[in-house]
Protein backbone atom coordinates (compact mmCIF):
# COMPACT_ATOMS: atom_id res chain seq x y z
CA UNK A 1 0.00 0.00 0.00
CA UNK A 2 1.37 3.64 -1.45
CA UNK A 3 1.47 5.78 2.20
CA UNK A 4 -0.74 8.48 0.60
CA UNK A 5 -3.40 5.44 0.37
CA UNK A 6 -2.66 4.88 3.94
CA UNK A 7 -3.20 7.91 4.88
CA UNK A 8 -6.61 8.33 4.04
CA UNK A 9 -7.09 4.89 5.36
CA UNK A 10 -5.42 6.54 8.87
CA UNK A 11 -7.86 9.30 8.48
CA UNK A 12 -11.07 7.16 8.60
CA UNK A 13 -9.69 5.73 11.66
CA UNK A 14 -9.01 8.79 13.43
CA UNK A 15 -12.65 9.49 12.80
CA UNK A 16 -13.45 6.27 14.63
CA UNK A 17 -11.02 6.90 17.39
CA UNK A 18 -12.75 10.07 18.18
CA UNK A 19 -15.82 8.52 19.00
CA UNK A 20 -14.36 5.88 20.94
CA UNK A 21 -14.87 6.04 24.76
CA UNK A 22 -11.63 4.04 25.93
CA UNK A 23 -13.48 2.87 28.76
CA UNK A 24 -11.39 -0.10 29.70
CA UNK A 25 -8.63 2.60 30.34
CA UNK A 26 -7.61 5.22 32.30
CA UNK A 27 -7.70 8.49 30.86
CA UNK A 28 -3.75 8.72 31.51
CA UNK A 29 -3.47 5.82 29.03
CA UNK A 30 -6.66 6.46 26.62
CA UNK A 31 -4.37 9.84 25.91
CA UNK A 32 -1.13 8.37 25.58
CA UNK A 33 -2.84 5.80 23.33
CA UNK A 34 -4.63 8.40 20.93
CA UNK A 35 -1.02 10.42 21.26
CA UNK A 36 0.72 7.75 19.52
CA UNK A 37 -1.77 7.19 16.98
CA UNK A 38 -1.39 11.07 16.20
CA UNK A 39 2.49 11.41 16.22
CA UNK A 40 2.74 8.72 13.44
CA UNK A 41 -0.03 10.25 11.39
CA UNK A 42 1.53 13.46 11.46
CA UNK A 43 4.81 12.03 11.00
CA UNK A 44 3.65 10.04 8.10
CA UNK A 45 2.12 12.96 6.72
CA UNK A 46 5.57 15.21 6.82
CA UNK A 47 6.97 12.19 5.06
CA UNK A 48 4.03 12.23 2.19
CA UNK A 49 4.21 15.78 1.75
CA UNK A 50 7.65 16.56 2.07
CA UNK A 51 7.22 18.37 5.49
CA UNK A 52 9.78 17.16 7.51
CA UNK A 53 8.30 16.55 10.83
CA UNK A 54 10.40 16.11 14.20
CA UNK A 55 9.08 13.13 15.82
CA UNK A 56 11.24 13.56 18.99
CA UNK A 57 9.21 16.70 19.00
CA UNK A 58 6.16 15.25 19.34
CA UNK A 59 6.64 12.82 21.51
CA UNK A 60 8.24 14.94 23.88
CA UNK A 61 5.14 17.79 24.10
CA UNK A 62 2.73 15.05 23.46
CA UNK A 63 2.99 11.03 24.40
CA UNK A 64 2.29 10.26 27.82
CA UNK A 65 -0.07 13.46 28.43
CA UNK A 66 -1.40 16.57 26.88
CA UNK A 67 0.48 19.83 27.15
CA UNK A 68 -1.30 21.69 29.40
CA UNK A 69 -3.19 24.36 27.30
CA UNK A 70 -5.23 27.08 27.93
CA UNK A 71 -8.60 27.18 26.31
CA UNK A 72 -7.72 29.61 23.70
CA UNK A 73 -4.77 27.61 22.84
CA UNK A 74 -6.45 24.30 22.72
CA UNK A 75 -8.78 26.08 19.94
CA UNK A 76 -5.95 28.01 18.29
CA UNK A 77 -4.06 24.65 18.07
CA UNK A 78 -7.15 22.29 17.22
CA UNK A 79 -8.04 24.82 14.28
CA UNK A 80 -4.19 24.98 12.94
CA UNK A 81 -4.52 21.00 12.79
CA UNK A 82 -7.64 21.17 11.22
CA UNK A 83 -5.99 23.57 8.70
CA UNK A 84 -3.07 21.65 7.99
CA UNK A 85 -5.20 18.47 7.55
CA UNK A 86 -8.00 20.20 5.38
CA UNK A 87 -4.86 21.72 3.67
CA UNK A 88 -3.67 18.61 2.68
CA UNK A 89 -6.87 16.91 2.00
CA UNK A 90 -7.74 19.52 -1.00
CA UNK A 91 -3.92 19.94 -2.10
CA UNK A 92 -3.72 15.93 -2.28
CA UNK A 93 -7.26 15.53 -4.01
CA UNK A 94 -6.50 18.19 -6.37
CA UNK A 95 -3.12 16.89 -7.57
CA UNK A 96 -5.10 13.42 -8.65
CA UNK A 97 -8.11 15.42 -10.06
CA UNK A 98 -5.40 16.97 -12.17
CA UNK A 99 -3.97 14.09 -14.46
CA UNK A 100 -7.73 12.85 -15.34
CA UNK A 101 -8.30 16.09 -16.30
CA UNK A 102 -5.65 16.87 -18.67
CA UNK A 103 -6.40 13.43 -20.19
CA UNK A 104 -9.68 14.98 -20.80
CA UNK A 105 -8.82 17.96 -22.65
CA UNK A 106 -5.64 15.50 -24.79
CA UNK A 107 -8.47 13.33 -25.82
CA UNK A 108 -10.60 16.60 -26.71
CA UNK A 109 -7.49 18.11 -29.03
CA UNK A 110 -7.82 14.67 -30.46
CA UNK A 111 -11.42 14.33 -31.34
CA UNK A 112 -11.27 17.70 -32.98
CA UNK A 113 -8.90 16.19 -35.06
CA UNK A 114 -11.31 13.79 -36.53
CA UNK A 115 -14.46 14.50 -38.63
CA UNK A 116 -16.89 16.07 -36.94
CA UNK A 117 -20.23 17.89 -37.60
CA UNK A 118 -20.73 20.96 -37.01
CA UNK A 119 -22.79 20.13 -33.90
CA UNK A 120 -20.51 17.88 -32.66
CA UNK A 121 -17.15 20.01 -33.04
CA UNK A 122 -19.70 22.97 -30.94
CA UNK A 123 -20.08 19.94 -28.28
CA UNK A 124 -16.30 19.13 -28.06
CA UNK A 125 -15.20 22.83 -28.01
CA UNK A 126 -18.06 23.30 -24.75
CA UNK A 127 -16.17 20.07 -23.30
CA UNK A 128 -12.59 21.88 -23.69
CA UNK A 129 -13.47 25.11 -22.50
CA UNK A 130 -15.51 23.40 -19.52
CA UNK A 131 -12.14 21.54 -18.32
CA UNK A 132 -10.25 24.07 -18.85
CA UNK A 133 -12.06 26.57 -16.43
CA UNK A 134 -12.39 23.06 -14.12
CA UNK A 135 -8.75 22.51 -14.27
CA UNK A 136 -7.53 26.52 -13.60
CA UNK A 137 -9.85 26.09 -10.56
CA UNK A 138 -8.28 22.96 -9.50
CA UNK A 139 -4.70 24.69 -10.22
CA UNK A 140 -5.81 27.27 -7.64
CA UNK A 141 -7.01 25.34 -5.48
CA UNK A 142 -3.70 23.16 -5.42
CA UNK A 143 -1.73 26.75 -5.06
CA UNK A 144 -3.80 27.82 -2.30
CA UNK A 145 -3.46 24.86 -0.19
CA UNK A 146 0.14 24.45 -0.91
CA UNK A 147 0.56 27.88 0.32
CA UNK A 148 -1.74 27.62 3.28
CA UNK A 149 0.07 24.43 4.41
CA UNK A 150 3.51 25.85 3.69
CA UNK A 151 4.57 23.51 0.55
CA UNK A 152 5.14 25.65 -1.96
CA UNK A 153 8.54 26.20 -3.02
CA UNK A 154 9.98 29.72 -3.58
CA UNK A 155 13.49 30.12 -5.73
CA UNK A 156 16.36 33.09 -5.12
CA UNK A 157 17.58 33.23 -8.72
CA UNK A 158 18.84 36.07 -11.32
CA UNK A 159 16.14 36.98 -13.70
CA UNK A 160 15.85 39.60 -16.52
CA UNK A 161 12.75 41.86 -14.79
CA UNK A 162 12.25 44.07 -17.62
CA UNK A 163 11.88 40.55 -19.97
CA UNK A 164 9.48 39.65 -17.39
CA UNK A 165 7.55 42.58 -17.68
CA UNK A 166 7.47 42.20 -20.95
CA UNK A 167 6.00 39.31 -21.78
CA UNK A 168 3.21 39.73 -18.83
CA UNK A 169 2.56 42.85 -20.82
CA UNK A 170 2.23 40.97 -24.56
CA UNK A 171 0.15 38.09 -23.06
CA UNK A 172 -2.17 41.38 -21.32
CA UNK A 173 -2.29 42.96 -24.52
CA UNK A 174 -3.37 39.35 -26.15
CA UNK A 175 -6.43 39.43 -23.91
CA UNK A 176 -7.47 42.75 -24.45
CA UNK A 177 -7.48 42.41 -28.68
CA UNK A 178 -11.24 42.73 -28.34
CA UNK A 179 -11.79 44.86 -25.83
CA UNK A 180 -11.44 48.80 -26.42
CA UNK A 181 -9.27 49.11 -23.17
CA UNK A 182 -5.74 51.01 -23.51
CA UNK A 183 -2.78 48.98 -21.79
CA UNK A 184 0.21 51.28 -20.16
CA UNK A 185 3.49 50.59 -18.62
CA UNK A 186 5.41 53.24 -16.35
CA UNK A 187 8.76 52.14 -15.19
CA UNK A 188 11.47 54.22 -13.37
CA UNK A 189 14.58 54.01 -15.19
CA UNK A 190 16.94 53.28 -12.47
CA UNK A 191 15.51 49.97 -11.63
CA UNK A 192 18.72 47.47 -12.46
CA UNK A 193 17.87 44.93 -15.56
CA UNK A 194 18.63 41.82 -13.13
CA UNK A 195 17.35 40.76 -10.34
CA UNK A 196 17.83 38.67 -7.63
CA UNK A 197 14.48 37.09 -6.34
CA UNK A 198 11.33 34.35 -7.66
CA UNK A 199 10.78 35.84 -11.26
CA UNK A 200 7.83 33.03 -11.68
CA UNK A 201 6.02 33.79 -8.86
CA UNK A 202 6.50 38.08 -9.45
CA UNK A 203 4.91 37.54 -12.89
CA UNK A 204 2.23 35.30 -11.41
CA UNK A 205 1.58 38.17 -9.24
CA UNK A 206 1.35 40.78 -12.04
CA UNK A 207 -0.80 38.20 -14.39
CA UNK A 208 -2.89 37.78 -11.60
CA UNK A 209 -3.45 41.49 -10.60
CA UNK A 210 -3.58 42.83 -14.50
CA UNK A 211 -5.55 39.57 -15.23
CA UNK A 212 -8.25 40.62 -12.80
CA UNK A 213 -8.09 44.99 -13.88
CA UNK A 214 -8.79 42.99 -17.63
CA UNK A 215 -11.90 41.02 -16.46
CA UNK A 216 -13.25 43.91 -14.77
CA UNK A 217 -12.84 46.85 -17.25
CA UNK A 218 -14.55 46.98 -20.22
CA UNK A 219 -13.53 50.36 -21.64
CA UNK A 220 -10.71 51.97 -20.34
CA UNK A 221 -7.43 52.10 -19.42
CA UNK A 222 -4.91 50.00 -17.03
CA UNK A 223 -1.65 50.95 -16.06
CA UNK A 224 1.13 49.42 -14.58
CA UNK A 225 3.76 51.18 -12.98
CA UNK A 226 6.96 50.23 -11.11
CA UNK A 227 9.06 52.39 -8.97
CA UNK A 228 11.87 51.71 -6.85
CA UNK A 229 11.48 52.87 -3.34
CA UNK A 230 14.00 53.16 -0.42
CA UNK A 231 17.31 50.85 0.24
CA UNK A 232 17.90 48.67 2.92
CA UNK A 233 21.01 47.62 3.16
CA UNK A 234 21.99 46.18 -0.17
CA UNK A 235 18.42 45.28 -1.37
CA UNK A 236 15.62 47.49 -1.94
CA UNK A 237 12.12 47.44 -2.60
CA UNK A 238 10.26 48.03 -6.02
CA UNK A 239 6.39 49.16 -5.73
CA UNK A 240 3.83 47.96 -8.53
CA UNK A 241 0.87 49.54 -8.60
CA UNK A 242 -1.69 48.53 -11.16
CA UNK A 243 -4.89 50.88 -11.40
CA UNK A 244 -8.08 50.81 -13.44
CA UNK A 245 -10.39 52.60 -14.74
CA UNK A 246 -12.86 49.49 -14.36
CA UNK A 247 -16.14 48.86 -12.23
CA UNK A 248 -14.38 48.88 -8.98
CA UNK A 249 -14.96 47.58 -5.50
CA UNK A 250 -17.55 48.79 -2.85
CA UNK A 251 -16.45 50.42 0.30
CA UNK A 252 -18.04 47.24 2.61
CA UNK A 253 -16.20 44.35 0.24
CA UNK A 254 -13.07 45.73 -0.29
CA UNK A 255 -12.51 45.45 3.47
CA UNK A 256 -12.90 41.05 2.75
CA UNK A 257 -11.44 41.53 -0.39
CA UNK A 258 -8.18 39.06 -0.07
CA UNK A 259 -10.02 36.60 2.41
CA UNK A 260 -10.32 33.46 0.38
CA UNK A 261 -13.33 32.22 -1.88
CA UNK A 262 -14.61 35.84 -1.58
CA UNK A 263 -15.95 37.53 -4.38
CA UNK A 264 -16.86 41.40 -4.55
CA UNK A 265 -20.22 40.77 -5.60
CA UNK A 266 -22.98 38.24 -5.64
CA UNK A 267 -23.64 38.83 -9.05
CA UNK A 268 -19.83 38.67 -10.52
CA UNK A 269 -19.03 35.30 -9.96
CA UNK A 270 -22.22 34.76 -12.52
CA UNK A 271 -21.10 37.50 -14.89
CA UNK A 272 -17.14 36.56 -14.67
CA UNK A 273 -16.62 33.14 -13.17
CA UNK A 274 -13.35 32.74 -10.98
CA UNK A 275 -13.16 30.40 -7.93
CA UNK A 276 -12.24 33.61 -5.86
CA UNK A 277 -8.98 32.22 -4.54
CA UNK A 278 -6.39 34.48 -6.90
CA UNK A 279 -6.29 37.42 -4.87
CA UNK A 280 -6.00 35.37 -1.45
CA UNK A 281 -3.11 33.35 -3.54
CA UNK A 282 -1.37 37.05 -4.30
CA UNK A 283 -1.66 37.70 -1.27
CA UNK A 284 -0.10 34.79 0.54
CA UNK A 285 2.46 35.04 -1.99
CA UNK A 286 3.68 38.58 -1.66
CA UNK A 287 3.64 38.02 2.38
CA UNK A 288 6.08 34.80 1.87
CA UNK A 289 8.47 36.94 -0.02
CA UNK A 290 8.38 39.82 2.95
CA UNK A 291 6.49 42.37 1.07
CA UNK A 292 2.38 43.93 1.48
CA UNK A 293 -0.05 44.30 -0.59
CA UNK A 294 -2.88 46.94 -0.45
CA UNK A 295 -6.12 47.96 -2.22
CA UNK A 296 -8.01 51.14 -3.14
CA UNK A 297 -11.08 51.45 -5.34
CA UNK A 298 -14.28 53.09 -5.47
CA UNK A 299 -17.70 51.45 -7.20
CA UNK A 300 -17.81 52.85 -10.65
CA UNK A 301 -14.66 54.39 -10.48
CA UNK A 302 -11.94 52.16 -10.58
CA UNK A 303 -9.29 49.98 -8.66
CA UNK A 304 -5.66 50.20 -7.45
CA UNK A 305 -3.69 47.53 -6.07
CA UNK A 306 -0.21 48.46 -4.56
CA UNK A 307 2.39 45.75 -3.74
CA UNK A 308 5.88 46.33 -2.43
CA UNK A 309 8.38 43.45 -2.82
CA UNK A 310 12.29 43.64 -1.43
CA UNK A 311 14.50 42.18 -4.17
CA UNK A 312 18.55 42.34 -4.66
CA UNK A 313 20.17 43.39 -7.49
CA UNK A 314 21.29 40.82 -9.61
CA UNK A 315 24.76 39.39 -11.56
CA UNK A 316 25.51 38.70 -14.89
CA UNK A 317 24.50 40.32 -18.05
CA UNK A 318 21.73 39.49 -20.87
CA UNK A 319 22.03 39.20 -24.30
CA UNK A 320 20.52 41.97 -26.59
CA UNK A 321 17.40 40.78 -28.14
CA UNK A 322 18.10 40.43 -31.94
CA UNK A 323 15.67 42.93 -34.00
CA UNK A 324 14.65 41.00 -36.87
CA UNK A 325 12.87 42.74 -39.66
CA UNK A 326 8.89 41.62 -39.49
CA UNK A 327 8.86 40.96 -43.11
CA UNK A 328 10.84 37.58 -42.35
CA UNK A 329 9.16 36.91 -39.19
CA UNK A 330 5.68 36.88 -41.48
CA UNK A 331 7.37 34.50 -44.21
CA UNK A 332 8.76 32.22 -41.05
CA UNK A 333 5.50 32.16 -39.50
CA UNK A 334 4.00 30.47 -42.71
CA UNK A 335 6.73 27.87 -42.59
CA UNK A 336 5.74 26.60 -39.10
CA UNK A 337 1.69 26.89 -39.36
CA UNK A 338 0.15 23.32 -38.94
CA UNK A 339 2.77 22.22 -36.74
CA UNK A 340 2.27 20.05 -34.13
CA UNK A 341 4.17 20.88 -30.91
CA UNK A 342 4.14 19.21 -27.13
CA UNK A 343 5.83 21.50 -24.55
CA UNK A 344 7.16 20.23 -21.57
CA UNK A 345 7.38 23.77 -19.11
CA UNK A 346 6.45 23.97 -15.35
CA UNK A 347 6.72 27.68 -14.98
CA UNK A 348 3.36 28.99 -15.96
CA UNK A 349 4.52 32.47 -17.10
CA UNK A 350 6.45 30.18 -19.73
CA UNK A 351 3.57 27.88 -20.33
CA UNK A 352 0.99 30.53 -21.17
CA UNK A 353 3.67 32.48 -23.53
CA UNK A 354 4.77 30.09 -25.41
CA UNK A 355 1.25 28.55 -26.36
CA UNK A 356 0.19 31.85 -26.94
CA UNK A 357 2.65 32.69 -29.56
CA UNK A 358 2.69 28.83 -31.00
CA UNK A 359 -1.24 29.07 -31.52
CA UNK A 360 -1.18 32.35 -32.99
CA UNK A 361 1.79 30.70 -35.77
CA UNK A 362 -0.67 28.66 -36.34
CA UNK A 363 0.62 25.18 -34.92
CA UNK A 364 -0.76 23.02 -33.02
CA UNK A 365 0.17 22.94 -29.26
CA UNK A 366 -0.06 20.61 -25.69
CA UNK A 367 1.32 21.97 -22.92
CA UNK A 368 2.77 19.49 -19.62
CA UNK A 369 4.67 20.31 -16.29
CA UNK A 370 4.43 16.29 -16.06
CA UNK A 371 7.01 14.07 -17.79
CA UNK A 372 4.00 10.94 -17.89
CA UNK A 373 1.51 12.43 -19.41
CA UNK A 374 3.54 14.32 -22.27
CA UNK A 375 4.75 10.96 -23.19
CA UNK A 376 1.69 9.45 -23.15
CA UNK A 377 0.74 12.42 -25.44
CA UNK A 378 3.53 11.54 -27.60
CA UNK A 379 2.10 7.91 -27.28
CA UNK A 380 -1.46 8.81 -28.93
CA UNK A 381 -0.97 11.95 -30.89
CA UNK A 382 1.37 12.95 -33.92
CA UNK A 383 3.93 15.31 -33.07
CA UNK A 384 6.20 17.24 -35.20
CA UNK A 385 8.32 18.70 -32.75
CA UNK A 386 9.17 18.49 -28.55
CA UNK A 387 10.55 21.53 -26.55
CA UNK A 388 11.93 20.88 -23.49
CA UNK A 389 12.62 22.55 -20.70
CA UNK A 390 15.51 21.25 -18.69
CA UNK A 391 14.98 22.03 -15.24
CA UNK A 392 11.06 20.82 -14.35
CA UNK A 393 10.49 18.97 -10.78
CA UNK A 394 10.24 15.22 -10.17
CA UNK A 395 11.53 14.36 -14.07
CA UNK A 396 14.01 16.37 -15.44
CA UNK A 397 14.09 17.52 -19.26
CA UNK A 398 17.49 15.27 -19.82
CA UNK A 399 15.58 12.33 -18.44
CA UNK A 400 12.31 12.82 -20.42
CA UNK A 401 14.14 13.06 -23.31
CA UNK A 402 16.06 9.80 -22.79
CA UNK A 403 13.10 8.42 -22.17
CA UNK A 404 11.60 9.25 -25.58
CA UNK A 405 14.88 8.04 -27.51
CA UNK A 406 14.21 4.66 -25.57
CA UNK A 407 10.91 4.61 -27.48
CA UNK A 408 9.45 1.65 -29.44
CA UNK A 409 7.60 3.65 -31.17
CA UNK A 410 9.32 4.88 -34.14
CA UNK A 411 7.92 8.27 -34.74
CA UNK A 412 8.30 8.69 -31.01
CA UNK A 413 11.76 7.96 -31.16
CA UNK A 414 12.46 10.51 -33.56
CA UNK A 415 10.72 13.08 -32.94
CA UNK A 416 13.08 16.37 -33.14
CA UNK A 417 14.14 17.28 -29.89
CA UNK A 418 15.06 21.29 -29.01
CA UNK A 419 16.24 21.79 -25.02
CA UNK A 420 14.68 25.22 -23.17
CA UNK A 421 18.00 26.47 -21.01
CA UNK A 422 18.52 29.39 -18.75
CA UNK A 423 22.44 28.20 -18.94
CA UNK A 424 24.51 25.98 -20.93
CA UNK A 425 27.89 25.00 -20.18
CA UNK A 426 29.86 22.02 -22.05
CA UNK A 427 28.94 19.66 -19.96
CA UNK A 428 25.07 20.59 -20.71
CA UNK A 429 26.84 19.48 -24.67
CA UNK A 430 27.67 16.36 -23.43
CA UNK A 431 24.46 15.89 -22.16
CA UNK A 432 22.59 17.05 -24.92
CA UNK A 433 24.12 13.94 -27.23
CA UNK A 434 23.83 10.76 -24.17
CA UNK A 435 20.28 12.25 -23.66
CA UNK A 436 19.35 12.83 -27.74
CA UNK A 437 18.49 16.71 -27.89
CA UNK A 438 18.51 17.79 -31.26
CA UNK A 439 19.38 21.75 -30.46
CA UNK A 440 18.89 24.15 -27.51
CA UNK A 441 17.47 27.52 -27.14
CA UNK A 442 18.63 29.92 -24.45
CA UNK A 443 16.18 31.64 -22.47
CA UNK A 444 15.14 34.65 -22.71
CA UNK A 445 14.41 33.79 -25.78
CA UNK A 446 12.70 35.89 -28.27
CA UNK A 447 9.64 34.81 -30.70
CA UNK A 448 12.04 35.08 -33.66
CA UNK A 449 14.56 33.06 -32.07
CA UNK A 450 12.06 30.61 -31.18
CA UNK A 451 10.72 30.53 -34.56
CA UNK A 452 13.91 30.42 -36.48
CA UNK A 453 14.89 26.93 -34.23
CA UNK A 454 11.46 25.74 -35.01
CA UNK A 455 12.31 26.28 -38.98
CA UNK A 456 15.80 24.75 -38.58
CA UNK A 457 14.69 21.70 -37.06
CA UNK A 458 11.97 21.42 -39.12
CA UNK A 459 14.29 21.61 -42.45
CA UNK A 460 16.79 18.87 -40.37
CA UNK A 461 14.04 16.62 -40.21
CA UNK A 462 12.39 17.22 -43.87
CA UNK A 463 15.88 16.40 -45.42
CA UNK A 464 16.53 13.37 -43.34
CA UNK A 465 12.87 11.89 -44.88
CA UNK A 466 14.13 12.95 -47.98
CA UNK A 467 16.99 10.94 -47.96
CA UNK A 468 15.61 7.80 -46.01
CA UNK A 469 12.73 6.32 -47.44
CA UNK A 470 10.67 4.61 -44.08
CA UNK A 471 11.31 1.62 -43.78
CA UNK A 472 8.45 -1.15 -42.71
CA UNK A 473 8.31 -0.86 -38.95
CA UNK A 474 9.42 -4.50 -37.35
CA UNK A 475 6.60 -5.75 -34.66
CA UNK A 476 8.42 -5.27 -31.12
CA UNK A 477 6.38 -8.41 -30.15
CA UNK A 478 8.51 -11.26 -29.19
CA UNK A 479 5.79 -13.45 -30.78
CA UNK A 480 6.10 -16.74 -28.54
CA UNK A 481 5.19 -14.54 -25.29
CA UNK A 482 2.57 -16.28 -23.30
CA UNK A 483 1.45 -14.16 -20.80
CA UNK A 484 -1.23 -11.99 -22.20
CA UNK A 485 -0.27 -8.58 -20.31
CA UNK A 486 2.74 -7.48 -18.59
CA UNK A 487 1.70 -4.36 -16.51
CA UNK A 488 5.05 -4.59 -13.63
CA UNK A 489 7.15 -2.54 -16.46
CA UNK A 490 4.93 0.30 -16.72
CA UNK A 491 3.96 0.36 -13.13
CA UNK A 492 7.94 1.16 -12.95
CA UNK A 493 7.46 3.98 -15.39
CA UNK A 494 4.56 5.37 -13.09
CA UNK A 495 6.99 4.99 -10.10
CA UNK A 496 5.12 3.25 -8.33
CA UNK A 497 1.57 5.15 -8.33
CA UNK A 498 -0.96 2.69 -8.52
CA UNK A 499 -3.34 5.73 -9.63
CA UNK A 500 -1.37 6.60 -12.64
CA UNK A 501 -1.66 2.93 -13.58
CA UNK A 502 -5.25 2.86 -13.19
CA UNK A 503 -5.48 5.79 -14.85
CA UNK A 504 -3.00 4.80 -18.01
CA UNK A 505 -4.96 1.51 -18.20
CA UNK A 506 -8.51 3.87 -18.80
CA UNK A 507 -6.98 5.53 -21.27
CA UNK A 508 -5.11 2.16 -23.07
CA UNK A 509 -9.25 0.83 -22.94
CA UNK A 510 -10.70 4.06 -24.41
CA UNK A 511 -8.07 3.82 -27.41
CA UNK A 512 -8.71 0.56 -28.38
CA UNK A 513 -12.62 0.14 -28.28
CA UNK A 514 -11.91 3.50 -30.40
CA UNK A 515 -9.56 1.28 -32.67
CA UNK A 516 -12.46 -1.45 -32.86
CA UNK A 517 -14.50 0.95 -33.91
CA UNK A 518 -12.79 2.89 -36.57
CA UNK A 519 -11.63 -0.20 -38.01
CA UNK A 520 -15.41 -1.84 -37.80
CA UNK A 521 -16.23 1.85 -39.84
CA UNK A 522 -13.27 1.46 -42.26
CA UNK A 523 -13.88 -2.39 -43.32
CA UNK A 524 -17.20 -1.60 -43.94
CA UNK A 525 -16.31 1.13 -46.04
CA UNK A 526 -12.98 -0.44 -47.61
CA UNK A 527 -10.66 2.46 -46.43
CA UNK A 528 -7.36 1.11 -46.02
CA UNK A 529 -5.53 4.37 -45.00
CA UNK A 530 -7.78 4.79 -42.25
CA UNK A 531 -7.41 1.49 -41.22
CA UNK A 532 -3.64 1.20 -41.19
CA UNK A 533 -3.70 5.11 -39.48
CA UNK A 534 -5.63 3.48 -36.46
CA UNK A 535 -3.94 0.17 -36.12
CA UNK A 536 -0.71 2.25 -36.69
CA UNK A 537 -2.20 4.69 -33.21
CA UNK A 538 -2.93 1.42 -31.44
CA UNK A 539 -0.07 -0.71 -31.23
CA UNK A 540 2.43 1.84 -29.07
CA UNK A 541 -0.50 1.22 -26.42
CA UNK A 542 -0.83 -2.18 -26.51
CA UNK A 543 2.97 -2.56 -26.66
CA UNK A 544 3.32 -0.54 -23.36
CA UNK A 545 0.68 -2.63 -21.88
CA UNK A 546 2.51 -5.73 -22.69
CA UNK A 547 -0.78 -6.67 -24.48
CA UNK A 548 1.54 -8.81 -26.36
CA UNK A 549 -1.43 -11.22 -28.38
CA UNK A 550 -3.00 -7.74 -29.08
CA UNK A 551 -0.47 -6.03 -29.79
CA UNK A 552 0.77 -9.16 -32.88
CA UNK A 553 -2.76 -8.44 -33.81
CA UNK A 554 -2.38 -4.62 -34.30
CA UNK A 555 0.53 -4.77 -36.27
CA UNK A 556 -0.34 -7.54 -38.46
CA UNK A 557 -3.65 -5.29 -39.68
CA UNK A 558 -0.90 -2.45 -40.17
CA UNK A 559 1.20 -4.55 -42.66
CA UNK A 560 -2.16 -6.06 -44.50
CA UNK A 561 -3.61 -2.90 -44.83
CA UNK A 562 -0.75 -1.14 -45.89
CA UNK A 563 0.81 -3.83 -48.13
CA UNK A 564 -1.65 -6.26 -49.96
CA UNK A 565 -4.93 -4.35 -48.69
CA UNK A 566 -6.90 -8.26 -48.77
CA UNK A 567 -9.82 -6.82 -47.24
CA UNK A 568 -11.29 -10.64 -46.12
CA UNK A 569 -8.10 -11.39 -44.70
CA UNK A 570 -8.53 -8.03 -42.77
CA UNK A 571 -11.88 -9.29 -41.50
CA UNK A 572 -9.75 -12.57 -40.29
CA UNK A 573 -7.79 -10.16 -38.58
CA UNK A 574 -10.20 -8.19 -36.78
CA UNK A 575 -12.26 -11.17 -35.58
CA UNK A 576 -9.30 -12.75 -33.68
CA UNK A 577 -8.48 -9.12 -32.29
CA UNK A 578 -12.01 -9.18 -30.95
CA UNK A 579 -11.85 -12.42 -29.72
CA UNK A 580 -8.90 -11.71 -27.87
CA UNK A 581 -10.10 -8.48 -26.85
CA UNK A 582 -11.81 -9.33 -23.91
CA UNK A 583 -9.32 -11.88 -22.61
CA UNK A 584 -7.03 -9.47 -22.07
CA UNK A 585 -8.67 -7.14 -20.51
CA UNK A 586 -9.71 -9.73 -17.65
CA UNK A 587 -6.02 -10.48 -17.27
CA UNK A 588 -5.33 -6.56 -17.67
CA UNK A 589 -8.05 -6.34 -14.50
CA UNK A 590 -6.87 -9.38 -12.51
CA UNK A 591 -2.85 -7.94 -12.75
CA UNK A 592 -4.47 -5.03 -11.91
CA UNK A 593 -5.66 -6.09 -8.62
CA UNK A 594 -2.49 -7.93 -7.56
CA UNK A 595 -0.32 -5.18 -7.91
CA UNK A 596 -3.10 -3.21 -6.25
CA UNK A 597 -2.60 -5.72 -3.34
CA UNK A 598 1.16 -5.36 -3.01
P1 LIG B 1 -11.60 35.54 -9.02
O1 LIG B 1 -10.76 34.38 -9.46
O2 LIG B 1 -13.00 35.14 -8.69
O3 LIG B 1 -11.50 36.73 -9.89
P2 LIG B 1 -10.00 37.02 -7.13
O4 LIG B 1 -9.60 36.62 -5.76
O5 LIG B 1 -8.94 37.28 -8.11
O6 LIG B 1 -11.01 35.91 -7.60
O7 LIG B 1 -10.90 38.29 -7.01
C1 LIG B 1 -11.91 38.33 -6.03
C2 LIG B 1 -12.95 39.36 -6.38
O8 LIG B 1 -12.41 40.66 -6.25
C3 LIG B 1 -13.45 39.29 -7.81
O9 LIG B 1 -14.45 38.33 -7.98
C4 LIG B 1 -13.98 40.69 -8.02
O10 LIG B 1 -15.28 40.78 -7.46
C5 LIG B 1 -13.04 41.53 -7.16
N1 LIG B 1 -11.99 42.17 -7.97
C6 LIG B 1 -10.69 41.79 -8.06
N2 LIG B 1 -9.98 42.62 -8.86
C7 LIG B 1 -10.85 43.55 -9.29
C8 LIG B 1 -10.74 44.70 -10.13
N3 LIG B 1 -9.58 45.05 -10.71
N4 LIG B 1 -11.87 45.43 -10.34
C9 LIG B 1 -13.03 45.08 -9.76
N5 LIG B 1 -13.21 44.04 -8.96
C10 LIG B 1 -12.14 43.27 -8.71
Amino acid sequence: MKPKDLLVHLSHLEAKLNDFSFEELTTDEASSLKNSFHAFKTNLEGKVFGEPVQISTIHKSTIGREPIRTDKETDDHNKAKLDKTSGMLIATVSHEMRTPLNGIIGFTDLLKESQLSGAQKNQVDAIQSASRTLLEIINELLEYSKLRIGLEHFESVDFNFYRIVKDVMYLCNTLIVDKNVTLKVDMEEDIPEVLKGDPSKLSQVLLNLLGNAIKFVEEGSISLRVRKKGQPAGNFLLEFEISDTGIGISEDNLKNIFESFRQAEFTTHKKYGGSGLGLSIVKQIIENLNGNISVSSKLGVGTTFKFVLPFEQGSGSYKPEQNKPAVTMEANKALVKGMRILVFEDNLLNQRLIEQRLRTWGCRVHITDNALYGLNVLENHKIDMVLMDLRMPVMNGFEVSERIRHSTNKSVKNVPIIALTADFTIRDEEQFAVSGINDYILKPYSPEELLQKLIKSKKDMDSIYAIEAEPMEQPVVDAHKTSKVNLANILKECQGEMILLEELVVLYKQNVLEFIGKVRLHLNNKNMEEIEFAAHKVKSGLAMMGAFSLHKLAAEIYNVSRTDKDARHLEFLYGCFLEEYPIVETAINAELEKLGKN
